[in-house]
């Protein structure tokens, strides 16, 4: 018994001192998926394929964009894999929590402050 306690006082803790100390995360670790809107055309395959419906196209600029709800996504990252254009990217920030149910909808970044629904 006192052998276990003082290898387990002794051992390197299985937990990390998380928010103090940051995870290193893989270069493909699935954050949240990033849009690069100038090189999106517009095409909508990302809404139209996404599983769990968390794109929605929006007009912003004369320009439909996507516009990503992450309480939808699923991480599964079939809209990088379906871009024709390779413009999603994966992302390590993993710190999504919102108490605000509408700062989850993602709204393309455009300069443009409104962005119309189709
Ligand atoms: S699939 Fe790519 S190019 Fe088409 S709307 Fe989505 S992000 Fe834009
Ligand atoms: S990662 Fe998956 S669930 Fe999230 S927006 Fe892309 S296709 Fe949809």
């Amino acid at each position: 018994m006192m052998r276990k306690v003082v290898k387990t006082v002794f051992s390197k803790p299985a937990t990390q001192f998380y928010p103090q100390e940051k995870p290193s995360l893989d270069d493909d670790y699935r954050g949240k998926p990033e849009f690069d809107f100038v090189a999106c055309i517009g095409c909508g395959l990302c809404s139209k394929e996404c599983p769990a419906r968390a794109i929605e196209m929006v007009l912003c600029s004369n320009k439909k964009l996507p516009q990503l709800n992450l309480a939808k996504c699923i991480f599964c990252y079939h809209c990088y894999e379906i871009c024709p254009k390779k413009a999603i990217h994966y992302s390590c920030d993993f710190e999504l929590a919102s108490t605000d149910k509408s700062a989850l909808i993602l709204k393309p970044k455009t300069g443009e402050q409104t962005c119309l629904t189709l």
